[in-house]
């Protein structure tokens, strides 16, 4: 059997990143890590590595998935592995995005910090835990709104996790998308300039939601 490697244990961390964020807010800044280096990966490496092998949340919906067998692990619908639905679905978090970014700025100019966490873009939890002294009004704000979208994207993988295969998610993960987008561009980039196909680095594991 394969030695593990010290990658294979990251669901640890998205596990903390979780978990931190309910007592301190402000943990939630961390995910921006998550969000960062695979862009990183993708944009310098030209490859999907983040995605085949370092991230955690990923792994996390393999474990509960496939090991604690709570995934029905029945093929996502093909809707969901289609460009349009990927892409559109990209759009619009990207959208909502935006909108925590705007709210962010409202009170950065002013505005009163709002002490709520949004589920699912529509549901405002009062956060009852916010350890938000000593910091700007808009950096609390933030960390509220992020900690939002990054649930907001636990609930969604947990469910298609459960419905489908454990790792439905990374079908149409935005993430996924963006990095699998740069990626393949870089490869057509590399295959005009030298003949080299490096459409191989575009895929991932995950491809069919396993
Ligand atoms: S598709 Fe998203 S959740 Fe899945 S491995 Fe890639 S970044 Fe992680």
């Amino acid at each position: 059997m394969k030695g593990k490697k010290w990658y294979d244990y990251l669901w640890i961390g998205e596990l903390c990143y979780l978990v931190l964020g309910l007592f301190n807010i402000l943990f939630a800044w961390l995910g921006m890590l998550f969000f960062t280096i695979p862009l990183v990966i993708a944009i310098f490496g030209g490859s999907k590595a983040y995605c085949n092998r370092y991230c955690g949340r990923g792994q996390l919906l393999g474990i509960l998935g496939k090991k604690l067998k709570l995934s029905r692990n029945q093929p996502p619908p093909r809707f969901l592995r289609s460009a349009w639905f990927r892409y559109g679905f990209l759009a619009f978090f990207m959208f909502m995005f935006g909108r925590m970014l705007y709210g962010t700025w409202k009170v950065f100019t002013g505005a009163p910090l709002s002490k709520t966490v949004t589920l699912l873009w529509a549901f405002k939890l009062p956060w009852q835990w916010p350890q938000v002294e000593g910091v700007a009004p808009w950096v609390a704000q933030y960390a509220f709104g992020f900690f939002g979208v990054m649930l907001t994207s636990t609930i969604l993988g947990l469910l298609t996790m459960m419905l489908f295969r454990p790792r439905s998610w990374c079908v149409y993960c935005p993430m996924g998308t963006m990095t699998q987008g740069i990626c393949r561009l870089k490869a057509k980039k590399e295959e005009a300039k030298d003949g080299r196909t490096g459409e191989e680095d575009c895929r991932t594991a995950q491809a069919a939601g396993q």
